[in-house]
């Protein structure tokens, strides 16, 4: 039977970082693979969960299962670290997913649970992998207008002309900050007309936040999903503590479904056990209970919050530093959106030959898309990078 089967497509990312392990130069810079990585070019620990992981090895007594839902205590701490007081907590379900993508691929599923013709809404562009998963899952997707390649920003008029089309029990799934792979985001505003659409088409929102905290703040990165939730009786949140805890490889994320009313909630809660249940059974939990130690724990979330607006701050740096020199070698404004830009990437608008040009001729290995992570950069590489890009993009 398995002679059957075909090749899969190979995942691009993936393979651009075996291209970039196997390139002999010691100059080459990668800005590939969605990783934060520090000026050293590392992607360490944080300190507070090095510092939770041995206290849970002391206190820990036993490895038996948690529940369908993960660690409840997981639950409650994201629908405080991502809805704060913008929805009553009694209306949200909660479930522990492995990584941000299992909460995603379980909104698809809750989705098509719903609405087996359900129709997801992605933008142009968004992360591969979401319609990767919605086509695998035999989904109807649909993309809306975003991202204006000529200017590098958001194409608001056009999103919200595209999103007309949006029907009653569709699923439009946004990006709550950061938004990978462009780096160019909605305001507020554009956040609050965009949740008026979706209330007037009787869709629901799935908002996926990545990278919270990575872009203006905690608190700020969160801001666009409060106000959707505060908004909308009903959504999805996916979010991943994947990047914000530095725990990628734990996989930690979690799906918060909100309900219209409290009395909905065993409901709703009890379908999202079922989800786990029916696809892995119980998630993982490690870097789960991590995730919760920290958030409980005064002295280790203030760690937390600490190294990582070292990190938010550290990127911020690096945009400035990078759109400063672009301006001074190319006398002009255009690469200033990377300075506006938020998070860890930022689509630049060069075309595939190009960005194939700053691999083969500087050893600058970014997405074919001109997708470079910002933080894959350090002082001394941002100005060898304007240079080429400075060069390279017409
Ligand atoms: N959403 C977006 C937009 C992402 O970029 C990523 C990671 N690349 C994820 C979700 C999921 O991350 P993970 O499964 O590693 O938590």
């Amino acid at each position: 039977m398995l002679s059957t089967l075909k090749p899969q497509p190979a995942d691009k990312i993936l393979e651009l970082m075996a291209l970039y392990r196997d390139d002999p130069r010691d100059t080459k810079i990668d800005l590939g693979v969605g990783i934060y990585k520090n000026a050293d070019g590392e992607t360490p620990v944080m300190r507070a969960i090095k510092a939770a992981e041995k206290q849970l090895w002391d206190v820990e007594t036993t490895k038996k299962y948690t529940a369908l839902s993960g660690d409840p205590a997981f639950g409650a701490a994201m629908k405080t670290l991502v809805l704060a007081d913008s929805v009553d907590h009694a209306r949200v379900g909660a479930i522990a997913t492995p990584g941000g993508t299992g909460a995603i691929r379980q909104a698809f599923e809750l989705a098509k649970l719903v609405n087996p013709d359900v129709t997801i809404w992605t933008s142009n562009p968004t992360w591969p992998n979401h319609v990767s998963i919605i086509k695998f899952m035999g989904l109807t997707n649909k993309s809306y207008a975003y991202f204006d390649e000529a200017n590098c920003t958001v194409d608001f008029d056009a999103m919200m002309e595209s999103l007309k089309e949006v029907k009653s029990g569709d699923v439009v799934l946004l990006h709550g900050c950061c938004h990978n792979p462009t780096g160019a985001n909605l305001t507020l505003e554009q956040f609050d007309l965009v949740a008026d659409l979706i209330l007037e088409k009787g869709a629901m929102a799935l908002v996926d936040i990545a990278y919270q905290g990575f872009g203006d703040g905690l608190e700020e990165d969160a801001a666009a999903t409060r106000l959707l939730a505060a908004k909308l009786p009903e959504m999805l949140i996916a979010s991943s503590c994947s990047k914000n805890f530095g725990i990628y490889r734990e996989r930690t994320g979690c799906l918060m479904a909100i309900s219209e009313k409290a009395e909905q909630t065993a409901v709703t809660q009890g379908t999202l056990n079922f989800l786990n249940r029916q696809n892995y059974s119980f998630p993982p939990d490690h870097g789960a209970r991590l995730v919760t130690m920290i958030l409980g724990d005064a002295a280790l979330k203030a760690d937390w919050m600490a190294e990582l607006e070292e990190v938010r701050l550290g990127m911020l740096g690096l945009r400035t530093q990078l759109a400063d020199e672009l301006r001074r070698l190319t006398n002009s404004d255009r690469f200033d959106f990377i300075a506006k830009h938020r998070g860890m990437f930022s689509r630049i608008g060069a075309t595939p030959e190009e960005v194939l040009k700053l691999r083969e001729d500087y050893g600058i290995y970014m997405v074919g898309d001109s997708r470079l992570n910002i933080a894959g950069l350090n002082a001394e590489t941002v100005p060898i990078l304007a240079a080429a890009v400075a060069k390279i993009c017409k």
